[in-house]
């Protein structure tokens, strides 16, 4: 089954201690959607200006993505520049640039109105919202999220987790809703809030399901040289929605191995810039490392 993604298509200026790389291909939607085209059809939804590379449109295309929902106006692409710390797990935005963003009103084109599998990736919950006026009766729908909406678009956020299956954040924006330190108690009082399902990540320490059949703690591979993480939860989270398209079993009993599969495309996602290593890599090799993640795992 195929799986919609919106969220953001970006151009990402990032500065490690390494190295610097401007106006790489990057956005929560790109990085979610390659990371789901692994396992399942995938239609991306959201805007571009004219100044974005032909490359990256063939980028796309090449991992099979359909573009029927993506945008290309006149002006200027969403830029997004950070910038990390010696301890990579730190990073500071330098720059976020709105562009064609500032105007953006998702139109779902017809052909992608009946999707099963709906992700919302990161993009301005009212955005969200939109979109999911527009898709017929879906089977499952998660969305991401991140500090800056829960700071200004709260509102927008609230309504919209009525309406999802399954929210992904992380711990600290999960402490951050919910005014809970402790992640089990801020993950119920987020059920509380409508989503059956969620997922807190903990960046490189892997993250934590609370679900109706219980918790999962699920690990993140271990990796001797992290490159660049920019990407990478959203990596994980499109590639949990594209196993889960891309499965005859149910949602409830594939959630598990999906996020274990989802954890092992971000993996790769941190070991190049932007999404350099992502789209690179082949389904043999994900499956070597999942199985090598079972095995260290496992007692
Ligand atoms: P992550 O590393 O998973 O937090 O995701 C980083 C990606 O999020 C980058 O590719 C950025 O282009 C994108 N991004 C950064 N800020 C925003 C924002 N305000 N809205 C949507 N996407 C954003």
């Amino acid at each position: 089954m195929s799986v919609l993604i919106v969220g953001s298509t970006a151009l990402d200026s990032i500065k490690t201690p390494k190295a610097e790389n401007p106006r790489l291909l990057g956005g929560s939607a790109s990085h979610a959607a390659v990371a789901a085209s692994f396992f399942a059809p995938v239609r991306l939804v959201g805007i571009v200006g004219d100044d974005f590379p032909r490359r990256y449109l063939r980028l796309y295309e090449k991992h099979g993505i359909n573009l029927d929902g993506l945008q290309v106006v006149k002006g200027k692409t969403f830029h997004w520049a950070g910038e990390y710390e010696v301890n990579m797990n730190n990073r500071r935005t330098l720059k976020t640039e709105l562009g064609v963003f500032e105007t953006f009103s998702p139109e779902l084109p017809l052909s992608c109105q009946d999707s099963p599998f709906v992700l919302l990736a990161n993009i301005a919950p009212a955005l969200q919202n939109h979109v999911l006026d527009q898709v017929r009766r879906p089977r499952f729908i998660v969305a991401d999220t991140m500090d800056l909406w829960l700071n200004i678009a709260l509102k927008d956020l609230l309504r919209l987790l009525k309406r999802v299956d399954m929210l992904v954040l992380n711990d600290s924006e999960a402490r951050q809703l919910t005014k809970e330190d402790n992640v089990v108690n801020a993950a119920r009082a987020i059920h509380g809030l409508g989503p059956k399902y969620v997922i807190v990540k903990k960046g490189e320490h892997g993250s934590i399901l609370s679900s109706p059949g219980g918790p999962f703690l699920c690990p993140a591979f271990p990796l001797e040289k992290v490159v660049d993480p920019t990407g990478a939860g959203d990596s994980f989270v499109g590639g949990m929605i594209g196993f889960l398209a891309g499965s005859r079993a149910r949602v409830e009993k594939n959630l598990r191995r999906a996020m274990v599969y989802g954890s092992v495309v971000a993996s790769f996602c941190c070991e190049g810039f932007g999404l350099n290593a992502t789209t690179k890599v082949t389904r043999e090799a994900i499956e070597k490392r999942v199985e090598t993640l079972k095995r260290i795992t496992h007692f």
